[in-house]
């Protein structure tokens, strides 16, 4: 526990001085720095190696802390009580008298805002006297950061501290909602889309503020060897992730699950990428994921993985 507090403490010290700093939560780590200052969120651009027009995710402890840069209305509220903290990003309306860096926004009037769900990083978030812009802590289009030694394989010595709190529990990012004009999910995750859906509020479409998510292009989340999908019969030089057990296991399998468990699927799925791609195989096949709960999300970061630059 001292420990804890000792190695928050030393974060903090980093982000007052405008440096970046790693941090868990429950989806994936992040890259983290002073939401309000444009020098430390201009180093997030630059360790990532993120296009300027790519905004980022801003971290809360509570409402209270969001309220100063945001508005948000009972619609949120109700979201927010059901699923907060939690791995869901909401984007919300910004307050014109909101501090959060130009950069962070793209100079757009919306906000996205997320409240983690990870025990050191609230506790970090508490203490702070600004919000935490973070995205996925890793070179831009790559695969995200689920663990220490993942952000030290994506920064090595470039990074000044990283907030060890573990493996991340969900393994895959959040799931982004927008809140202004349409309400609709923008990019699957880590949330079930059918836990949430329900909840939006359909046909109040105004077309003035379409929102859409820059940085999702068609190839993302990618180990930078191609990928095939559904595939029941791998090629032997390939790299073969599953998610049942087999009767024959090659050593080129890998078990994402041994009992089509999704959840545990979504965990291991980045690891495994980033252990296949360390062993130097230059091509993967993955099995087919049913396509339901968190499947969806699962085959979307698959499919983009799979594209071809
Ligand atoms: P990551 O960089 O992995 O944390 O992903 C964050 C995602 O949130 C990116 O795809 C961003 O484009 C998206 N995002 C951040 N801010 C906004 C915003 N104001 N409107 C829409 N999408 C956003
Ligand atoms: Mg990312």
């Amino acid at each position: 526990m001292n420990n804890d507090l000792s190695n928050i403490k030393k974060a903090i010290k980093y982000l007052n001085n405008d440096q970046c700093v790693a941090i868990p939560t429950e989806t994936v780590y992040g890259l983290a720095a002073n939401a309000y200052s444009d020098k430390a969120t201009s180093k997030i651009y630059k360790l990532k190696k993120r296009p300027k027009k790519n905004p980022l995710i801003v971290h809360y402890y509570n409402l209270d802390k969001l309220n100063k840069d945001c508005e948000f209305d009972k619609q949120f509220l109700k979201l927010y009580s059901k699923f907060c903290p939690g791995p869901i990003t909401f984007i919300l309306k910004l307050k014109k008298t909101s501090n959060i860096s130009k950069n962070v926004t793209n100079k757009n009037q919306t906000l996205a805002v997320r409240f983690p769900n990870h025990k050191l990083t609230r506790r970090l978030l508490k203490f702070l006297k600004y919000p935490l812009a973070a995205p996925s802590a890793n070179i831009s289009k790559g695969i995200s950061a689920i663990s220490r030694s993942d952000v030290l394989d994506e920064f090595g010595k470039k990074i000044k501290f990283i907030l060890d709190g573990g493996p991340s529990k969900k393994g895959l990012e959040s799931t982004i909602v927008s809140l202004v004009g349409k309400q609709k999910i923008l990019r699957l995750g880590s949330l079930e889309k059918n836990k949430i859906e329900k909840f939006l509020i359909k046909n109040k479409d105004d077309n003035k503020n379409k929102i859409i998510v820059p940085g999702q292009g068609k190839i993302h989340y990618s180990p930078g060897i191609p990928i095939r999908l559904n595939i029941e019969k791998p090629k032997k030089s390939e790299a073969y992730l599953v998610i049942s057990k087999k009767k024959i296991t090659n050593k080129n399998y890998f078990y994402l699950s041994k009992s089509k468990n999704l959840n545990e699927v979504a965990k291991n799925l980045y690891k495994t990428l980033r252990i296949v791609k360390k062993m130097s195989y230059k091509s993967i096949s993955v099995e087919t994921i049913p396509n339901k709960g968190i499947g969806e999300t699962i085959n979307d970061r698959l499919m983009r993985a799979s594209k071809k630059k």
